[in-house]
Parts: C-alpha cells; structure tokens; sequence
C-alpha cells in the first residue's frame, strides 16, 4: 500500500497508473476508519483496478471548533485496516497541505442546504463542497463511494458533480450497523458506556416512524410520536427529526406521498453528536 502526504506525490503516481489503463475507486474519509469505512473500499476494490482512501479532517466543515479539535485521529491504525482491506493508495494530507491559503471560492447549495445538516451547521456544505471537489481533482477517480449514512452530503456530492460536470460516477454505498443497530460512526468511540447503552434508541425511532407512516400515520403524527419518545430519555438532545422526500430532501406534508420517503434524525447524547436515517 502507497501512502502520500502530498498533492504532488498523490497526482504523480495516480496519473501513471490512469495512463496504463488503471481505473480508480475513490473512498474520502476524515479517518478513525471502522468497518463502515472499510465497506466502502471493499465496494471501490471489486469494481475498480486500484482504491485509493483519504484520509483528512477537513477544518472548513466543521461549524463547530470543539467539534474539529475532539474529532478522533488515529492515522497509524486506519492505514493497519486499509492495508488489511486491501486498499492500494492512501492519500493523508495534512491542512497545510490543502490549504496553504484558505479557499475564497463559495458554494451555496441553495434547498439542498437549507434543511437538516445545512440549517444546523452553517458553512458545513460549503466546506465538504470544497475538500471533496479539490479530493477529487487530485486523484481523478471514475467511481467516487459515499455512504448514505450521510444522506445529505450524498445529495449536495451529486448535485455538485452534476453543476461543475465532474467526469465521474457517484456510488451510493449502506449504513453499516453495530449488531444493536447503532449505525458505526468514528464519533461512536467519544461515547461513554452509558451513552454508548443509550445510542440505539436513535434506529430503534427511526423504525418505529417507519413503521407508523406504514401503518398510515401522518408525517405530523408520526414526527410528534418520535419526539414524545425521546422525552423518556433526557440524556437525548434532539435536533431535528425530518421525514422527507428522498430525492429532494424537502419535509413531506401530509398530501405527498414521494416514491422515497426518509427519515434522519440528529441528536446530541453526553456531547457527542450522532446523524442517523433510514430510507423506504
Ligand atoms: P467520514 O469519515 O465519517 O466523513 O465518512 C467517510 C465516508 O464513510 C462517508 O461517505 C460516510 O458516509 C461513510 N460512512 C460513515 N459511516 C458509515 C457507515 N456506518 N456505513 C457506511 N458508510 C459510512
């Protein structure tokens, strides 16, 4: 396995391997790597001749500076379970090294950014709008894997390789769960053990309004059900819940019934801020 820290090294090498008929599949990561991640490679190995993984905690996108400064990094182990997975190329910059100057260029993703994620962390779009559009000029992927774990970055990724006519395939991969259904998350590692008890009452809601919107339940009825539920458990800090059209991420009234409905939660549990959803 490669490992490069720099723009120059990762280009260099990528763009000899291109040339000798190479295609890529492109895995970004900000690290702390678990098998959610690891999912991903697997995906971007059987369907490409090299992966490459990047490894960058991308100061822009985080609103939040406590949030950037606890964010887990374990550089040493993440390469131990991409090498292990199989994985070709590591590209681990440091924030130096993809900005020696701060980006001037902005995006404003218009509706994609008005609601959940984009409405609660201002800037945080317009941040992975910039590391992700420069990731991918520096490794040139045909296949770029994201989870739908992060349903709206899978949404405003899209939109962006759409506007700027990125010349690459977007692939959509699944929310790998712990056995309890708590979906994996490098935060997860920040819960302490009683938090880490409570985490899987977040799936546990998302199916239970699932089930209720089945079952003919309103959007009202069903979002007011799932507040009610984390009152039991004051130790939740819910930001949002929204039950939305799949396809464009806008809440759904009680008249519209989207082919794709999803429902994504984000909640705050003993300081540690955990995202969730589920799509049917
Ligand atoms: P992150 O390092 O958390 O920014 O995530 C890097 C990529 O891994 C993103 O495309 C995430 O959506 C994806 N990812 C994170 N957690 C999971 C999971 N539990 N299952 C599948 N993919 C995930």
């Amino acid at each position: 396995m490669q490992i490069f820290y720099t723009i120059s090294e990762t280009q260099n090498y990528l763009k000899t391997q291109q040339k000798s008929g190479k295609t890529l599949g492109f895995v970004p990561t900000m690290g702390a790597l678990h098998a959610g991640h690891i999912s991903l490679i697997e995906q971007a190995k059987k369907e490409n001749d090299i992966s490459v993984c990047s490894i960058f905690v991308n100061p822009t996108q985080f609103n939040n500076p406590e949030d950037l400064k606890k964010y887990p990094r374990t550089l040493e182990k993440d390469c131990e379970l991409l090498q292990a997975a199989g994985c070709e190329v590591v590209f681990a910059p440091s924030a130096e090294e993809m900005y020696h100057n701060l980006p001037k260029l902005k995006f404003d993703f218009g509706n994609l950014e008005t609601v959940m994620e984009g409405k609660f962390r201002p800037g945080h779009f317009n941040g992975v709008g910039i590391v992700v559009s420069k990731l991918f000029h520096v490794v040139k992927p045909d296949k770029a894997y994201f989870g739908l774990k992060d349903l709206q970055q899978v949404a405003v990724i899209r939109q962006m390789v759409y506007d700027l006519s990125f010349d690459l395939e977007i692939i959509p991969c699944p929310t790998l769960r712990e056995a309890d259904g708590l979906a994996m998350s490098s935060r997860n590692m920040r819960l302490s053990v009683e938090a880490r008890a409570l985490a899987p009452h977040i799936y546990k809601v998302l199916n239970l309004t699932k089930a209720q919107l089945q079952a003919g339940a309103s959007s009202v009825e069903a979002h007011a059900h799932a507040v009610a539920y984390f009152k039991n458990y004051p130790e939740f800090e819910l930001e949002y819940l929204e039950i939305a059209d799949f396809d464009t991420l806008m809440p759904i009234g009680q008249i519209n019934s989207p082919d794709k409905t999803a429902i994504c939660i984000a909640a705050f549990l003993g300081g540690v801020r955990l995202i969730d959803n589920i799509v049917f």
